[in-house]
């Protein structure tokens, strides 16, 4: 039986509470009945509120193999004689743990999850997820940090990414649970990653680097603003339409929804409504009949994949069944250069077959060798391409350049015209290689 602790006094957390929303305090005070670990980081918490400075630092914990996947934080809260003013959240260490493809999860496995935690002498404190998609395992002394990673592993999880090194990978809910998705994104995930854990386990890079799997332009798992290598499903033919499906959104919201929520709101003006019976056939559009006498066109021709319209009418409109995938690379937050979304380096390629999972196994590897080699210590992907220029790093990478890499839709191509026959006839072989 536990026995209920006492708690610090946290007027100042105490008002977090009391706003209309949940409270991470309250979560917080929760376990801190039942763990001394928890009471004493409320206790430091409040502090850093009273004083607004923060009081951890980092410092070397590990388990054996591994020599990243662990964040150490350390207590400098100390009376003068060195003493930490709460000692039993003295060390406070988190263990990223990679999360399934996917994230999927059965109850069963969170309860095991949670019993190996308390049990191996965590706090009880797990966030679902990081930023780079990680579990983590949050509050935990040095001592008992290789006993929770073992009941860990046991269960078949494994360490992820920390400092300089491969970071864990993230891939969306996908194919199971989404009809918008276009490729496999959990075999993506776990080709690439399989293939290269080493440079996770054992940080050597110049600088961290992720790759992310998104099955279709809504990119759920911010791929193309988060990560270096991003992966994101699309479709090259003509958008799908279930006309039923498209009818019911129609007779539900009427013809000023479908305007001013779907035609007038298609970036690239690629939606019409037009009379049925002045309609011609085109191979190029797709059609759904409204059932008033109009039908709604779209030109595929000048849709660039928002997916604004297949949000807005889930179901009628769908992507393609010639799908495929994107590769951007260059994704990041803050830092040196400000934040940068992914540049196109393949505009279109299958992903279906083995040899087509073999070849972006091939690519992820060649970009991560190059940015091995060539970023500058604490650069990342995005800053090294900005510094020797988007050309050279195609170059090195031997994809020609291709009038469908752009930098913004519609309108900035990379493609010069200098050696404008030899760069096409690069690119046709190219094309005529990765049909
Ligand atoms: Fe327009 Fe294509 Fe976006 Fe639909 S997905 S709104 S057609 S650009």
């Amino acid at each position: 039986m536990s026995t209920q602790r006492t708690l610090h006094d946290t007027p100042l957390l105490d008002q977090l509470e009391s706003g209309p929303w949940p409270s991470f305090v309250t979560g917080l005070k929760r376990l801190a009945r039942d763990s001394g670990m928890m009471a004493d980081l409320l206790g430091q918490l409040e502090t850093s509120y009273e004083t607004r400075k923060g009081y951890w630092k980092g410092g070397t914990v590990g388990v054996f193999g591994y020599g990243g996947g662990i964040i150490p934080r350390f207590t400098e809260l100390k009376d003068e004689s060195g003493k930490p003013l709460f000692p039993e959240a003295a060390e406070f260490h988190t263990l990223r743990v990679q999360p399934p493809a996917g994230m999927h999860y059965s109850s069963d496995l969170l309860r095991k999850l949670c019993d190996v935690w308390i049990d191996s002498g965590g706090s009880g404190l797990i966030a679902f997820h990081g930023q780079s998609g990680d579990i983590m395992f949050q509050g935990i002394s040095t001592e008992n940090v290789q006993t929770a990673f073992d009941g860990l592993n046991e269960m078949g999880f494994d360490l992820g990414g920390a400092g300089p090194a491969l970071r864990t990978s993230m891939s969306c809910v996908g194919a199971a649970r989404c009809e918008m998705s276009c490729f496999d994104e959990a075999r993506a995930l776990r080709t690439v990653i399989n293939n290269n854990i080493d440079d996770m386990h054992r940080p050597s890079l110049p600088y961290k680097f992720k790759f992310k799997f998104s099955g279709c332009p809504n990119d759920c798992v911010n791929a193309i603003q988060r990560s270096d290598m991003a992966t994101i499903g699309t479709w090259r033919d003509n958008i799908r339409v279930n006309e039923a499906q498209v009818r019911d959104y129609f007779t539900a919201h009427g013809m000023n929804d479908l305007f001013n929520d779907v035609v007038g709101r298609c970036p690239t003006k690629a939606i019409t409504v037009v009379a049925s019976d002045k309609l011609q056939s085109d191979p190029h559009t797709s059609v759904a009949h409204l059932g008033d006498g109009n039908a709604l066109c779209i030109d595929n021709r000048n849709c660039v994949r928002c997916m604004h319209c297949l949000n807005v009418i889930p179901g009628g409109l769908l992507p393609g069944k010639d799908k495929g995938v994107s590769i951007l690379v260059g994704g990041k937050g803050v830092l040196k250069i400000g934040a940068t979304i992914g540049s196109v380096i393949i505009p279109f390629m299958k992903l279906e077959t083995d040899e087509d999972f073999e070849r972006l196994n091939d690519l992820a590897r060649n970009v991560l060798d190059f940015f091995s080699e060539n970023a500058l210590d604490h650069e990342r992907t995005g800053e090294m391409i900005e510094r020797i220029g988007l050309a050279n790093f195609l170059e090195a990478l031997d994809i020609p350049v291709d009038p469908n890499m752009i930098r913004e839709p519609r309108s900035n191509p990379y493609f010069r015209s200098d050696d404008w026959d030899e760069q096409v006839a690069k690119w046709v072989e190219y094309k005529q290689k990765v049909a």
